[in-house]
């Protein structure tokens, strides 16, 4: 299938939660998208400071989570068959490989375009992707200005701007606050996914 505009969003997904899915389906309505790739990080470098759940089992949500989703989300195991630490910038090449015709888009939530000019190569992030960012509550000191500051400095590589915003519902929500929640007893099932509820049950994940 051939597909025009590509939104791609990553994330850790430890677990993949409501906040993700909404997000990503603002993207493909606000920017019409014609595919939307949920692609779980494999061994995320920014979170080394703690215990990330095992790849195959956050796929394994990813997967559960996109299933109950409209036919263009999917879900990739680029990064995760990718061997050491994962880089978007790398990730984007990659997909501008397979999608050569495409424009792609990455999908990220303030928190994270607040610190994403300290990633890895992001003059080629930006060549290689629009950036869609969401608000996210608590992240929105001094957002417009990063975003103002990262369109400057960027926007030479590009004839769109480099950042775009998405004028979404801001979900207080996080995995690290979900797996706090399910430790302490509390019900999360108004976050996730029934069928990663569950997976998340049979597996132990986050007892
Ligand atoms: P953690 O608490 O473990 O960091 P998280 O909820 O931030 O989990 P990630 O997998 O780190 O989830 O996030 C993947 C992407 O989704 C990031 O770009 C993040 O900014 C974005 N995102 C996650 N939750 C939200 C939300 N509630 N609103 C906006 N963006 C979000
Ligand atoms: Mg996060």
């Amino acid at each position: 299938m051939s597909c025009k505009r590509v939104g791609v969003l990553g994330g850790t997904f430890d677990p993949i939660h409501n906040g993700h899915r909404d997000i990503g389906l603002a993207a493909a309505e606000e920017y019409e998208l014609d595919r939307l790739i949920f692609m779980p990080a494999g061994d995320p470098y920014c979170k080394s400071d703690r215990q990330v759940t095992g790849a195959e089992h956050r796929l394994a949500m990813t997967r559960l989570a996109v299933a109950s989703m409209p036919d263009f989300c999917c879900c990739s195991d680029l990064e995760i068959r990718m061997p050491g630490r994962t880089y978007t910038a790398n990730t984007l090449l990659e997909l501008k490989g397979s999608y050569p015709e495409s424009e792609l888009f990455f999908i990220a939530g303030a928190d994270s375009v607040l610190y994403m000019d300290k990633w890895y190569m992001p003059e080629l992030i930006f060549e290689s992707a629009t950036v869609l960012c969401a608000k996210r509550p608590g992240s929105d000191m001094g957002l417009d200005a990063e975003i103002d500051r990262l369109n400057q400095k960027y926007g030479s590589l590009r004839k769109t701007a480099p950042i775009l915003k998405l004028h979404t519902r801001e979900q207080d929500i996080s995995s690290t606050r979900l797996r706090e929640m399910y430790s302490a007893g509390e019900d999360i099932s108004p976050y996730v996914d029934q069928r990663v509820l569950e997976y998340i049950k049979e597996n132990a994940l986050y007892d």
